[in-house]
């Protein structure tokens, strides 16, 4: 774990207002600095308060958005490019969440996500691409081979991987107060990391961040954190509360 920095993101998803995102804001600010610290800190506010969060927000946590188009500008009505997002100043899109793959009203599939994948990395954006089964699949025994199909659609239309970070995201710990625990946490992270070995290479299996998500918080964190394969975690609902900083200092 020695060579790979830790990484935390917050994902607010479709929550806030001007008022709750400054509050929050001020209470992230008056945390510990982490620059040069072992820990990158990335929150993703909706979209709309991107630059108002950005300008609140202390310069050494940075700003992702929670998705983005295909590829790029054009008749594309209601949607924002990673050209855009890269431009407004920003270095970093989540794609692939378990919501936007489950959500009836959206339905991305592994090869949408891939698309989208290799365009932001394409113009310069880093992304958290995120992965992982359904209660269905796991308990079917099926979890490695979905997060297998998942990375290999992205391996499709992608080869350098460096600008990723992935986050193995359990659809039935996300929201549901159910985490993953270490043992199973660890055990999956082994085996992403098992597939990047075997399909990519082993450099890239070593070097990747991958981060835990689902019911991630500040008390079950350090357990978590603890297991050699857990690089960090994209945490939902504790990010949207001051102890997002306690689930931060995990890497210590
Ligand atoms: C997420 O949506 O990425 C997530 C992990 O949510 P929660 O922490 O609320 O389970």
């Amino acid at each position: 774990k020695m060579p790979r920095k830790f990484i935390v993101g917050g994902n607010w998803k479709c929550n806030g207002d001007r008022a709750s995102i400054k509050a929050l804001i001020q209470a992230l600010n008056a945390g510990e600095s982490t620059i040069g610290s072992g820990v990158d800190v990335v929150v993703a506010p909706p979209m709309l308060y991107g630059d108002y969060a950005r300008g609140l927000l202390r310069s050494d946590f940075g700003v992702a958005f929670q998705n983005c188009w295909v590829g790029g500008n054009g008749a594309f009505t209601g949607e924002v490019s990673a050209d855009m997002i890269k431009d407004a100043g920003f270095d970093w899109v989540i794609l692939g969440h378990s919501e936007r793959r489950s959500l009836p009203e959206i339905k991305e599939t592994d090869e949408t996500v891939a698309t989208k994948t290799a365009y932001a990395l394409e113009a310069g954006l880093k992304v958290m691409l995120c992965i992982g089964e359904t209660l269905d699949a796991r308990q079917s025994g099926k979890t490695d081979e979905v997060n297998a199909r998942q990375l290999a659609a992205v391996a499709e239309k992608v080869s350098d991987w460096s600008n990723i970070v992935i986050a193995y995201e359990p659809a039935w710990a996300i929201g549901t107060g159910v985490v993953a625990t270490p043992e199973q946490a660890q055990e999956t992270h082994t085996q992403i990391r098992k597939w990047l070995a075997e399909n990519i290479s082993p450099q890239v299996a070593q070097q990747m961040r991958i981060m835990y998500g689902g019911s991630a918080n500040a008390a079950n964190a350090d357990s978590l954190a603890r297991q050699p394969d857990i690089d960090g975690f994209l945490v939902g609902g504790a990010s949207l509360r001051p102890e997002f900083l306690r689930i931060v200092e995990s890497w210590k």
